[in-house]
């Protein structure tokens, strides 16, 4: 039987406080040699492993503590999609499954960390342009021009920024008052420059 096996792991990465989309193959995952989980920033994210009888991960989370999960063969490999759930908390700490499926749920994940709304200056304007953000990566419409584009979103009290965690590049966003709002709502399409720093405001070009 042939195996489609592409993957895609996708973490929260605590150094670079990104969430990361890991391609895998299982067929480089082998039995009895647990597999490093490198994120583009360096930090080794965890590991994979396939056993005997099952597939074992684990997962460093931003609190230090590192998690591990453990999924049957036949679950491992043949579900569309697992959702990783911390085994106490349930709280989810990522997705595993074949690309398309994951594409769906990952693209509006925001990572580990949780969403608490005394962090922002204006919670419901925050919420509104994470939403619409979130919409634009899930449509692959924010890129990089740079050789291997690897978009996060990093979330602060008043703004957020889009950051390319391959070349470095950033788009910084307003996300406090309703003229934030206004000007996300205008953007269709974000393509960063490789290795730059801008503003919204600069940024934005008329759209044809
Ligand atoms: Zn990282
Ligand atoms: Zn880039």
């Amino acid at each position: 039987m042939l195996v489609d096996a592409e993957r895609v792991l996708v973490l929260y990465c605590p150094a670079c406080e990104l969430v990361q989309n890991h391609p895998i193959s299982l067929f480089t995952v082998k039995r009895n040699a647990p597999k490093p989980i490198p994120c583009t920033c360096g930090f080794n994210q965890g590991h994979i492993e396939r056993r005997e009888d099952a597939y074992h991960l684990g997962i460093f989370l931003p609190s230090g503590e590192r998690v591990r999960l453990r999924f049957g063969v036949q679950e491992f490999q043949q579900m569309p999609v697992l959702r990783l759930l911390h085994p106490e908390t349930q709280d989810e700490l990522g997705f595993f499954g074949v690309p398309a499926a994951v594409k769906p749920l990952a693209g509006h994940w925001r990572g580990v960390v949780a969403l608490d709304e005394e962090d922002y200056v204006r919670p419901e304007i925050m919420e509104r342009i994470l939403d619409y953000l979130s919409d634009l990566a899930a449509e692959e419409r924010i890129t990089c021009g740079c050789r291997r584009p690897s978009i996060g979103i990093d979330v602060y009290a008043d703004k957020v920024e889009l950051i390319c965690s391959h070349c470095g590049s950033a788009v910084l966003i307003g996300a406090a008052t309703q003229n934030d709002i206004e000007r996300v709502r205008r953007i269709e399409r974000v393509t960063m420059e490789p290795a730059s720093f801008s503003f919204l405001d600069e940024w934005l070009k008329p759209f044809e």
